[in-house]
């Protein structure tokens, strides 16, 4: 078998369904929107600046780590900002072969300077537009979904819950909680999920990243989540060897399919896994888990879906049809309707993996 190379990769479709906007902002655009509200960088050199984040979030310091997400979010407080940033970001994964994508954002983060929650949405999702548009033209096909996302430690949950549900037919297709997960079971925010599953509307969870298999057994069998953002500690109920066993949790969520959001850079950089070779990306997929490869923060990992990918194609020697299976996994388990994604996986990735393969 031929190695699969970068370039290949990059022009492979491919699906991404955990990206954080305010996690993968263009260093020139941090320098640039920074210097327009007199926010204060440890650099303005923007290769520095790059290279500061992905230092900053490997230094296995959350304090570090969180501070990184301040200088993203001050530079987010404007429409014209939001706007600018979620444009950049759809020509961006665009430009990496990326097809589909949810972008996550939590909009209770960018009301500093006078937006409201409903201007915010507003701005981002105008943004999403322009740079669907502007991939277009340069022919490279995008379809954006959005996701809001609530702080676990806050308590506007069914605020953002109802706000999501307001935009859902003008782009807004999920609901997340994000934060940290020690301390702030996602059972806080029991209403907002009863509320979204009355409505018929899609959530996924961040769940069993940094905490373990109770955050995710909360998720699902109380939350009633439609996916789980990382998930990786499931395999803390997993016993390993020659045949793995299966506890009764883990052999729910493979019964069920239910869509494990993982983010190998990520969680190597949180400590959720020791090494990319390590990670249990490789067991889950062995196991037939509805396994999908995502990004998480593209600045503070340095990363890309195509890295991501061909991270793991270095690590455990995927092929061609173990990518296309990742990505027809994110296609199923996408928020958009059924019949747009039935589209996306026979009109686009099916038939470009036929020819790569
Ligand atoms: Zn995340």
């Amino acid at each position: 078998m031929v190695p699969i190379g970068m370039e290949e990769i990059v022009k492979a479709p491919k699906a991404l369904l955990h990206d954080h906007l305010d996690g993968g902002l263009r260093p020139a655009t941090i320098v640039e929107l920074a210097a327009e509200v007199d926010h204060t960088l440890p650099t303005t050199d923007p290769g520095e600046l790059g290279r500061w984040f992905v230092e900053s979030a490997d230094s296995g310091s959350l304090e570090r780590y969180l501070e990184t997400f301040d200088h993203t979010v001050a530079v987010m407080q404007t429409a014209a900002s939001l706007h600018r940033v979620a444009a950049e970001c759809a020509l961006d994964l665009a430009a990496d072969g990326v097809v589909y994508a949810e972008v996550r954002f939590a909009p209770e983060q960018h009301l500093e300077r006078g937006l409201t929650l409903d201007g915010v949405v507003e701005a981002v999702l105008a943004g999403f537009a322009a740079g669907t548009e502007q991939a277009a033209a340069k022919g490279q096909q995008i379809r954006v979904g959005t996701l809001l996302t609530a702080m676990r430690h806050a308590a506007r949950s069914q605020e953002i819950a109802e706000l999501a549900v307001r935009y859902r037919d003008t782009g807004v297709v999920g609901f997340d909680i994000a934060g940290a997960e020690a301390g702030f079971p996602p059972t806080r925010h029991l209403d907002a999920f009863e509320y979204l599953q009355r409505e018929n509307f899609h959530f996924t969870i961040h769940a069993g990243e940094a905490f373990g298999l109770p955050s995710i057994w909360q998720a699902i069998q109380w939350c009633g989540a439609d996916r789980l953002g990382h998930g990786v500690r499931l395999v803390d109920d997993i016993t390993p060897g020659g045949d793995p066993v299966l506890g009764r949790l883990s052999a729910y969520v493979r019964d069920k399919r239910i869509p494990l959001e993982l983010c190998p850079s990520s969680n190597v950089q949180t400590g959720a896994a020791p090494s990319i070779a390590q990670h249990p990306i490789g067991l889950l997929r062995d196991l037939r888990f509805r396994v999908t490869v995502n990004t998480d923060n593209r600045l503070m990992s340095g990363t890309s879906m195509s890295r991501e990918m061909a991270l793991l194609v270095d690590a455990f020697g995927y092929g061609w049809s173990e990518l296309q299976w990742f990505t027809i996994n994110a296609m199923k388990s996408a928020f958009i309707p059924f019949d747009e994604r039935l589209s996306i996986i026979n009109e686009v990735i099916k038939p470009a993996y036929a020819k790569l393969a």
